[in-house]
């Protein structure tokens, strides 16, 4: 196979343009998204560079080597700065122009405009860099769970460590000075470059997408006015804790709700809710599963082995004793209905109901079992 560096360049100045005008298309459809817009601006100005690169030796070599990398550094930058968008981060003006600004710097330099070496070396660490610190932002990313993100990393590495391979290739296989473009070496790096170019824009918009379809998976799963998981959510969640074994469920219910909406009005009702949701969370150990199942009833699905009675305890004293500033007046308590076992997760809120039924009949802001109290764990490790 043979490999014509002219033709392969003007094919990845085409093949930039469309890649740039799809990622602009996407952006129109997905406005949110603001990282499609900048990776579609940074093609079609890296399809800008290519073709001022094709031009060498018919262009003024200031267009064809200094302007022709500003701008591929530039594009590289955006791609970074994209990246940056897409986890939730800005990027500072003078960092996207730091590598433009040093290229241009040295190119005033007549010593190192007139070094093909030292170009190559100064644009391909450029580069690798900014490959690298792209990969960075993905992989700061990880904890959003999104398919194309590992994929997305790996590929942005393995173009950095070329573009940083080429560093000391080009001090052992120079590039000839003159007619660099019928040089092997050139088609070569070409090649690889339009891959590249193809595979990491299509794991990008994958990227996009996957994120709007995890935002409205958890969207579906959440609880839109308190934040915490819906029913839906909590039996997905909890279907894990549930599988390895014994678990607790604690079932809450705040007393009196219809009261607190009809005497302070509705949107102190809901204040109330998302209240309620901060101090569970905060009051309830990380491995606690919490959601709303629906109105004033909250569960919580926790581990077998747990000290629920306490924590049960704790927050219905924790709740009794708060006080808003702005109205003395409102008092909130919470009646809890309990219950530990092997069951699935609709056996336990059955039985966990049927104790919240006899909370509410012996007066109210008070936890009950079903079954047996579990005991304190520190009475069990001082028994045994
Ligand atoms: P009990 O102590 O027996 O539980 O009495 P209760 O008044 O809490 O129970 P009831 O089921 O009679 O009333 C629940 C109220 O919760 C009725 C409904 O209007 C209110 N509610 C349900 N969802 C919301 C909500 O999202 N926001 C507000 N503010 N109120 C809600
Ligand atoms: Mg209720
Ligand atoms: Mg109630």
């Amino acid at each position: 196979m043979i490999l014509d560096a002219p033709t392969l360049m003007a094919v990845t100045v085409f093949v930039a343009l469309i890649v740039g005008m799809l990622f602009l298309l996407s952006w129109g459809q997905a406005r949110r998204t603001q990282a499609l817009a900048v990776w579609g601006l940074a093609h079609l100005i890296g399809a800008g560079g290519s073709a001022l690169l094709c031009g060498r030796g018919v262009i003024p070599d200031w267009l064809s080597i200094g302007l022709a990398n500003t701008l591929l550094l530039l594009a590289y930058g955006m791609i970074w700065s994209g990246a940056r968008s897409f986890e939730g981060r800005r990027t500072a003006p003078t960092a996207l122009m730091a590598a433009p600004a040093l290229w241009i710097a040295a190119c005033l330099v007549p010593a190192f405009y007139e070094s093909v070496t030292a170009r190559v070396i100064l644009a391909s660490s450029a580069a690798s860099v900014l490959c690298l610190l792209c990969a960075h932002e993905f992989w700061r990313g990880r904890p959003e769970p999104l398919v194309s993100r590992g994929p997305a990393i790996l590929l942005l590495a393995s173009q950095a460590a070329l573009y940083a391979v080429r560093i000391p290739a080009s001090l052992v296989f120079p590039v000839p000075a003159v007619n660099p473009v019928a040089s092997p070496w050139v088609a070569v790096l070409c090649f690889a470059a339009l891959l590249y170019m193809v595979a990491i824009a299509f794991l990008f918009m994958a990227l996009a997408k996957e994120r709007l379809e995890w935002e409205q998976r958890l969207s579906a799963l959440t609880d839109p006015l308190t934040g915490v998981v819906n029913r839906r959510g909590l039996e997905e969640r909890a279907s894990v804790l549930l599988a390895s074994g014994r678990a607790t469920l604690l079932l809450f219910d705040l007393d009196h709700f219809k009261r607190i909406n009809d005497t302070f009005g509705h949107g102190i009702g809901d204040a109330v809710l998302v209240g309620f949701c901060t101090l569970a969370r905060t009051l309830l150990p990380p491995q606690a599963v919490f959601g709303r199942l629906g109105g004033e009833e909250f569960a919580c699905v926790l581990p077998g082995d747990s000290a629920a009675e306490p924590i049960a305890e704790t927050i219905r004293h924790a709740l009794a004793g708060m006080r808003a500033e702005c109205i003395p007046n409102l008092r909130v308590t919470v009646s809890v209905g309990a219950a530990r076992g092997e069951a699935g997760l609709d056996a336990l809120l059955e039985r966990a109901d049927r104790a919240l039924y006899r909370a509410k009949r012996l007066g109210r802001d008070r936890v009950v079992w079903d079954g047996p109290a579990p005991r304190p764990v520190r009475e069990i490790s001082a028994a045994s």
